[in-house]
């Protein structure tokens, strides 16, 4: 199956995509976003896609092969958004897209690790290349640095009590028998998988996915002409948090602490905030992609 672009066409308005515009993909995946932004630019758009897992850019140069002359690709991490953006002559431009977390061909492949339904080796990096991976996050941190992991980045309300339970079957190998310790500390029942939180804490540890987005925000920026728009799809609380704090504290002109007299921080604002909420999916949306389901968009626009 393919990837089912989430909120398509809130993207392509929210972004005002237009004939003749530069724009940066950011998480090109499988392409679905960045094939609906060069259709809308035509004819002569041009798209720069990121993305750090190298098998992503292989699908999505299959898909984006109608538009060569229009697209580059790059196998990199969007922490190093400018310097990529620069090399490649993308600067000054007109919208760039988030759209974060994994992509479908990811999780459905039960190599890569990141499904508690499919067996598969504790893997879970988006960067193949990169030494980190979920096998070394469940066996060799302390008890309570994973405890940490799982309540920061998975906000399990059972956190210690997997940890411990982790710390005590290891070594664990598999994605089915990780899946099984969480299950019999958090029990079944509910309307998620028992270890869905637990597996996002250890892919966003894997990953250092909250770091890098607030490293590549403000790159993002940077990159933005004036009136050019920023569009940031997340799939979680602690995500949306730091979009909506970051757009907030861009759209503010002095950011000092309410207690100073007066401003010292002499910061001006670069970002209009376009959406005060965010953009989310609607019912049938949800029900032809479940994958939207807690998909949320947030559009600034850069200020002169
Ligand atoms: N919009 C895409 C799907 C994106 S899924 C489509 O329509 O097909 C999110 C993508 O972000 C995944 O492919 C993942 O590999 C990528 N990704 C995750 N962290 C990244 C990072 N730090 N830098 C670049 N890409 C990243």
């Amino acid at each position: 199956m393919q990837h089912i672009p989430v909120l398509l066409k809130e993207v392509l308005e929210g972004l005002a995509v237009k004939p003749g515009g530069l724009y940066i993909d950011a998480t090109v995946g499988e392409g679905g976003h960045a094939e609906a932004i060069l259709e809308a630019s035509s004819p002569d758009g041009c798209l720069l896609g990121i993305d750090v897992d190298e098998e992503a850019i292989k699908r999505a140069s299959e898909r984006l092969v109608r538009f060569k002359g229009r697209v580059a690709l790059v196998k990199a991490s969007y922490t190093n958004l400018v310097n990529i953006a620069r090399k490649e002559g993308f600067l000054q431009v007109d919208g760039i897209l988030f759209d974060l977390g994994f992509a479908l061909f990811q999780v459905e492949d039960a190599k890569r690790g990141f499904s508690f339904y499919l067996n598969g080796p504790l893997d879970m990096r988006y960067d193949r290349t990169s030494k980190l991976s979920a096998y070394h996050i469940v066996n060799r941190l302390s008890e309570e640095e994973l405890a940490d992991i799982i309540w920061k980045y998975g906000e399990e309300p059972k956190a210690r009590r997997v940890a411990k339970a982790i710390v005590q079957a290891r070594p664990i190998r598999s994605t089915l028998e990780l899946a099984r310790v969480v299950e019999q500390v958090v029990g079944s029942g509910g309307k998620i998988h028992p270890a869905t939180k637990v597996f996002q804490a250890i892919r966003i540890a894997v990953n250092q996915e909250l770091d890098n987005l607030k490293e590549a925000l403000p790159q993002a920026v940077e990159l933005l002409k004036p009136g050019g728009r920023l569009a940031v799809i997340s799939f979680h609380s602690l995500e949306d948090r730091i979009v909506k704090e970051f757009f907030r504290q861009e759209s503010r002109d002095c950011i000092c602490p309410p207690e100073l007299p007066v401003c010292v921080c002499h910061h001006k604002a670069t970002l209009k905030v376009i959406t005060p909420k965010p953009i989310q999916p609607s019912p049938q949306e949800v029900e032809a992609n479940p994958r939207s389901r807690s998909a949320k968009l947030r559009i600034a626009e850069r200020r002169p």
